[in-house]
């Protein structure tokens, strides 16, 4: 399990101890997930903790909350001083997750909820390692498939669309899999329930559009602009299923899993050759991480520790 949030949480303007940051039962987003959330990666480079797209987030969160006509009663100032401070007041010296919370409070048992219904701002932090095994994960493709925005926007992170990942991760899970991956309601790969898919093809990175229920998530974005400037060439396009048993590598991209390889998705070894036919000794073993995903996972380990300088517009020193 991970570590319990920090000791100190900022809620609605101010810094409360951790047992003190509580809501009442009646809270409107535990009935109905009326909650927007992200999650932030900080990481450590033994002289900085260092915020990786901070005001990225901060436009999504409102942008989320926005979908559903949640007043978001805090500037972007406000909410970019908030998590640097709260990291400062939690001594964070190692790589941390942060996860700032929009929700609705007090706002009885309606369901019409626009500007006027009380919202809260929540944020914590807790020490993050890797989520995942950087060695490469097994993937199964879920029988849930991902919602689509004829249901409600799926660029939206609200509390209530993560039952669908739930029930997805829930499935993975109890069939021996690391991670599901979903398809979207026309059977085309989707994404996995918190994180983006990248097939390799070619040498070249294939991706499913937001037409696909994909969230366009920041570190698949991140992934997009790298792999142009190292001269991969990136399509997104509809992927059908079958189309995961021709990549030679897969993997996944999010700010909690970064960039995490997968070595096989419904058992079949990525990149076995032939469509994963055959598979087991006869299939010959590709190495985990492939050569494009281990490019991927360097220029990203760089990017978020800004050895480079080429991406410094992405991340967010603490204290310097
Ligand atoms: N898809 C879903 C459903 C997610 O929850 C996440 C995590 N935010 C992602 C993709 C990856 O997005 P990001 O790279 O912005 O973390």
């Amino acid at each position: 399990m991970e570590p319990a949030p920090s000791e100190h949480v900022w809620l609605d303007g101010r810094f409360v101890a951790r047992g003190e940051a509580l809501v009442p039962v009646t809270t409107h987003a535990l009935h109905y997930g009326t909650s927007a959330f992200e999650g932030i990666r900080a990481y450590w480079n033994s002289e900085d903790l260092l915020v990786f797209r901070l005001d990225d987030h901060i436009r999504r969160l409102r942008r989320s909350g926005g979908f559903y006509g949640m007043s978001l009663r805090h500037s972007d100032a406000e909410i970019r001083g908030a998590v640097l401070e709260l990291c400062r007041r939690n001594a964070l010296r190692e790589n941390a997750y942060i996860r700032p919370f929009h929700f609705v409070g007090g706002h009885g048992i309606s369901l019409h909820v626009d500007g006027d219904a009380p919202t809260s701002l929540g944020i914590y932090a807790f020490p993050l390692g890797d989520l995942f095994d950087k060695g490469g994960i097994s993937a199964g493709v879920s029988s849930w498939r991902r919602f689509s925005d004829s249901s409600a926007p799926p660029q939206a992170k609200m509390g209530g669309n993560y039952l669908n990942a739930i029930l997805a991760t829930r499935e993975a899970v109890q069939n021996g899999y690391d991670e599901a991956l979903l398809l979207d309601q026309d059977g085309n790969l989707s994404e996995a329930p918190g994180e983006n898919v990248f097939l390799v093809r070619d040498g070249g990175l294939v991706t499913p559009p937001a037409s696909s229920s994909a969230l366009e998530g920041l570190t698949r974005g991140a992934v997009i602009e790298m792999a142009g400037d190292l001269g991969i060439k990136v399509t997104e396009r509809d992927i059908p299923r079958s189309e995961i048993h021709l990549a030679d590598e897969v993997f996944l991209s999010g700010t909690a899993a970064e960039i995490t390889p997968v070595r096989s998705v419904d058992r079949r070894a990525v990149g076995g050759g032939g469509g994963g036919g055959g598979g087991g000794a006869e299939a010959a073993a590709a190495a985990v991480p492939g050569e494009v995903t281990r490019r991927i996972m360097a220029a990203y380990d760089d990017a978020v520790m800004n050895r480079s300088g080429a991406y410094a517009r992405w991340v967010t020193g603490v204290y310097r």
